[in-house]
């Protein structure tokens, strides 16, 4: 309710009860003052009456209307005398003027005097009945004793008119009220009207400050508190426009408050994008901390799943060089090894419609846009239809990652409210993979050989302490093969050095096939290897060994215009069984494999202790 009308209600009410007040006060005092009065006058009355009937009862002319207009002559308002007689006179007079009322029978019966005001439609009366009793000048008529009870006198006297001028003055007075309650009230709203005013302005500008905009201003001038509270309010207003107005203004100019989803108001979705970005530049400082790219993805799963509770997504890496795309995970799959897309795109980036496109590809907007996705058919038992969101993240001018989300018909809305969130996470992220990509990329390319693409001699320094700790944890056995082309040098001189090249890179191959996947091979020299077998007892290291030197051998090399075969020394040496230090077991080896060349080449020599240069009494194991 308006403080206007509130106001208003409670000047009526109080004028309300003001007059009903002055109403029952002023008829209340009329009563108690006219009855104070009457009494006196009823009193007298009937003293005058009783005196009269004395007289005239000894003069023996006693007359009822004389001695009322007697009486009339000294009390005005006199209404009606009424001279009742008890039995006792009766008997000695006779039946009096009137009969006993039953007012006055309890009169008579009691002995005392009563009196009472007695209000009707026609009027207001007041009856004073006073009993006599015989005293001692009555004795002179009345045969009876002394203090016998002789009759009543009863008075009325008319106060109608009393009352019509105490109740004109009370409307009078009721009439002086209502005026003054009409100028008060009217007093009071012209005060209130500037109060009402500035809580009206003050209330505008805070609702429009609520949304955003603090452009309102309160209408100043006034020299009191009320202009002080204009002028306060609107110092506030200048300083939040400056500091928040140049703050929401440069946010609504940043990509991520453009596309926020645009519900609630100015300020609620400015602070989200400020929240967001704090959200994502803090992210972005700690994946930039991160060891390698691989706890940058851990980081970014956990940012899908715990901070925005996606449920189903994938990651993609692209390969520009070999034209793929690199899945990096897959969530919310029914099954293991499934994708949410075809495995097309694992072989063939162009497959992948954000890939190729650049574009965002959102198949809500348009169901099948692309063909590769794979949601609805791997969930069709589940009876539940997908939509995928793709978005490809721009890396050093190509598309580096591709991120895709999927969502159910009901998740859509939340979905959208979403992404504008995950992309700004996904925009402060980008930098950082693209350095960290590019850092593994150069890292490994140190690593590798680029003819062989054989791992090289830095990283086996390098790896070499994680292959000690993992054989030690646990407690299994390393099989060294160092292995060496014979007669190299010829086949450059026969075939030139491009062919010897050939036999280098189809020994490599040949090496790499020999092997399992947890198996290494490293180009140790210009043509010479080394096998690692993790996990391998020393029958089994050997076993290896023969059939990498018997592949070789049967493998046959192509010149220009013919064929030829290569043959390998391989000398073997077993972690820990030879040496519990990894350098001397590769040491070992090749102490081996010199002996196999000394001894004849194309063979597999395990070493023996002995075999080194210091203990040439030893006995060489040719197999
Ligand atoms: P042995 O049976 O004693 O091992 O004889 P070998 O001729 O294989 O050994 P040697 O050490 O005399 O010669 C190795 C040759 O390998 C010398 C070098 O020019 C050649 N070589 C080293 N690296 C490469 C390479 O990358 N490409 C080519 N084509 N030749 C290389
Ligand atoms: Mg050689
Ligand atoms: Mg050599």
């Amino acid at each position: 309710m308006r403080i206007r009308t509130k106001v208003s209600i409670l000047i009526l009410l109080s004028t309300l009860a003001m007059v009903v007040m002055l109403a029952g006060v002023s008829l209340l005092s009329f009563r108690s003052t006219s009855l104070e009065n009457e009494r006196e006058h009823g009193e007298m009355a009937s003293e005058l009456a009783r005196n009269e009937l004395l007289l005239s009862f000894l003069a023996g002319d006693y007359d009822h209307e004389a001695l009322e207009k007697h009486i009339r002559s000294h009390i005005a308002d006199l209404h009606e005398i009424r001279i009742v007689r008890t039995q006792a006179t009766e008997k000695q007079y006779g039946k009096g003027t009137h009969e006993p009322n039953d007012a006055e029978k309890i009169a008579l019966r009691t002995g005392t005097s009563n009196d009472r005001m007695i209000e009707t439609a026609e009027g207001v009366k007041y009856q004073y009945i006073t009993p006599y009793y015989a005293e001692k000048t009555c004795l002179q008529c009345h045969d009876v004793n002394e203090g016998t009870l002789l009759g009543l006198v009863n008075i009325e006297l008319d106060l109608t008119d009393q009352r019509a001028t105490a109740l004109s003055s009370t409307y009078v007075l009721i009439a002086a009220f209502i005026v003054f309650a009409i100028l008060l009230g009217y007093v009071l709203r012209q005060l209130l009207m500037p109060i009402v005013a500035t809580a009206t302005s003050m209330r505008d500008v805070v609702a429009h400050a609520k949304e955003g905009n603090f452009s309102g201003r309160m209408e100043e001038g006034r020299n009191d508190e009320l202009g002080q509270v204009a002028t306060q309010t609107n110092h506030l207003m200048d300083t939040l426009e400056q500091s928040f107005g140049t703050i929401i203004k440069e946010v609504e100019s940043m990509e991520v408050h453009s596309i926020t989803t645009g519900e609630g108001n100015l300020l609620t979705r400015t602070v989200d994008s400020v929240k967001t970005m704090v959200g994502a530049v803090r992210f972005k400082q700690t994946i930039e901390e991160d060891r390698n790219l691989g706890d940058v993805y851990e980081r970014i799963f956990q940012a899908l799943t715990d901070t925005f509770q996606i449920k189903r997504f994938s990651l993609y890496e692209v390969n520009h060089d070999k034209q793929l795309m690199k899945l990096i995970y897959a969530h919310g799959l029914p099954e293991e090894q499934m994708l949410w897309c075809n495995p097309e795109v694992n072989v063939d980036s162009s497959a992948c419609r954000a890939c190729r496109t650049a574009h965002d590809v959102n198949s809500e907007e348009e169901e099948n846009i692309c063909t590769s996705f794979a949601g609805n058919r791997i969930c069709s038992k589940d009876e539940i239809h997908l939509h995928h969101f793709c978005i490809p993240l721009m890396q050093g001018g190509r598309i580096g990652v591709v991120l895709q989300i999927i969502h159910e018909d009901s998740e859509a809305a939340e979905i959208k409210k979403k992404l504008p969130f995950i992309r700004t996470y996904f925009s402060e992220a980008s930098p950082v993979i693209e350095s960290k990509r590019l850092t593994e990329v150069l890292h490994a390319s140190t690593l590798k050989d680029p003819m062989t693409d054989l791992y090289n001699r830095r990283f086996l320094d390098q790896f070499k302490s994680r292959l000690i700790a993992s054989a030690q944890r646990s407690k299994k056995k390393i099989g060294l093969l160092m292995c060496d082309v014979d007669f190299f040098k010829d086949t450059n001189d026969t075939y030139g050095h491009k062919v010897g090249d050939t036999v280098l890179i189809g020994t490599a191959k040949i090496l790499t096939k020999a092997v399992r996947l947890s198996d290494y091979v490293i180009r140790y020299g210009g043509e010479e290897f080394l096998v690692i077998i993790t996990d391998a007892e020393e029958a089994k290291t050997l076993e290896i060994a023969e059939r990498i030197r018997r592949t070789l051998e049967e493998n046959q090399f192509s010149a220009e215009s013919s064929a030829f075969n290569k043959t390998l020394s391989i000398g073997v040496a077993i972690y820990s069984d030879d040496s519990d230090d990894l350098d001397q077991c590769i040491h070992l080896a090749d102490t081996a494999l010199y002996v196999a060349k000394n001894t004849g080449r194309n063979q597999v020599v395990r070493y023996q202790e002995g075999m080194l240069k210091d203990e040439p009494d030893s006995e060489i194991q040719v197999l």
